[in-house]
């Protein structure tokens, strides 16, 4: 069985003919497919009529072709978007003034910056995330998603992600979901998930640094992030690495609302940044037999506390198992829910309030 990393390490052997570094480097192959005997490589060309291309794709053939016997080998070729033709041409040129470093922290354009947090673990503070991803990418917004809960791979797992990122001469590259959202996660880097243990503690905040500045975002309108779960150190050393431009806070009507909102509300003012809105997740089930509405876990007192703190209360999101399906199933940007529209509607407007990005 050839895997998808031997794939790759044979096309570094092929070089681009006018840039003389190998294709994968330059963030050239854009995908790579393997179904049984097949294998599909799709491959970005700087210039659409590259006339060097059909040797690029013989090269890929014959490469990929090599790694076993009756493989079929499939080559599309396709062009490098303007953007990513635009960085590249920087970056080549940067290259040969600076010497090394990745450029993509001078390269990103990112307006907003928004963490997502929750008082406690299993409130649905991921699902919560990547639906306010989901939300903000339909309303046209160019979106990515940084995934800093190390507790396990909610994000590229909702949003139906598994391949580890590729790296060029921009950056590392964030894989992008089926609507065109950017995702990066330590999970997507690590071999096997029971590796998340040792990234606790301080090393988090440094992986986090590092996506920030070695990931190549290029122009996004919004980066949703999403936060370790908690209001303790973990949540606050994450904040602390990144130009936050506002803060979610999603709890359960199982919380102690008051003293969750609280501390939301301090680390808010203690990170100068706005707190924009609380959601409540799982407040009622809707019986599927008489359509009765049940509030399991009691009236949530999140709406209450939102207004005595001074914050816009988003909303009440019930519990929905076509959520749990799609989302289990990587599918949750089928899922289509109303409930999400008052905390897309919110971080769009501080979106659109936010100033142009400079390059960071
Ligand atoms: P957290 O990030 O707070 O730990 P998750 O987003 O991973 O929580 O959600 C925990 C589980 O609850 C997931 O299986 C998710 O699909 C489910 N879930 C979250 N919100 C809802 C909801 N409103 N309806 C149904 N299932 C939900």
């Amino acid at each position: 069985m050839i895997t998808k990393e031997q794939v790759l390490d044979a096309l570094r052997s092929v070089m681009d003919p006018e840039l003389h570094r190998n294709i994968v480097e330059l963030g050239m192959v854009r995908e790579v497919q393997i179904v049984g005997k097949t294998i599909n490589v799709t491959i970005a060309l700087t210039v659409a009529t590259c006339p060097l291309q059909d040797q690029i794709a013989q090269d890929v053939g014959r490469v990929v072709d090599a790694l076993g016997d009756d493989l079929e080998v499939r080559v599309a070729l396709t062009a490098m978007t303007e953007e990513e033709k635009a960085h590249l041409r920087e970056v080549l040129q940067a290259g040969k003034q600076q010497g090394s470093g990745f450029p993509a922290a001078n390269l990103n354009r990112i307006k907003a910056v928004v963490a997502v947090m929750s008082g406690k673990g299993g409130v649905g503070k991921s699902t919560v995330a990547a639906m306010l991803a989901v939300g903000l990418r339909r309303a046209d917004l160019r979106v990515g998603v940084l995934d800093a809960d190390i507790t396990g791979p909610s994000i590229p797992k909702l949003l139906g992600v598994a391949e580890p990122p590729l790296s060029s001469p921009l950056g590392i590259m964030p894989p992008t979901t089926a609507t065109g959202i950017k995702i990066m996660s330590i999970n997507l880097m690590l071999e096997r998930e029971e590796d998340a243990v040792i990234w606790r503690g301080p090393l988090i905040a440094g992986a986090i640094q590092q996506f920030w500045n070695d990931v190549f975002w290029g122009d996004l309108d919004i980066l949703v992030v999403d936060m370790p779960p908690g209001t303790s150190d973990a949540a606050l050393t994450v904040m602390q690495a990144l130009p936050l431009t506002g803060i979610v806070l999603v709890t359960s009507p199982q919380d102690l609302a008051e003293m969750v909102v609280r501390k939301a509300a301090n680390m808010a003012g203690h990170m100068n940044t706005p707190l924009i809105g609380v959601v409540e997740n799982m407040s009622y089930v809707i019986c599927p037999d008489c359509n009765a509405r049940f509030e399991l876990f009691g009236k949530g007192k999140s709406e209450e506390m939102a207004r005595a703190f001074g914050t816009a209360f988003l909303g009440k999101i019930g519990i929905d198992s076509r959520m749990t399906q799609l989302g289990d199933a990587g599918h949750i940007e089928a899922y289509e829910n109303d409930e999400f529209a008052p905390l897309v509607a919110a971080v769009q407007a501080v979106v659109a309030a936010a100033p142009a990005p400079d390059s960071h």
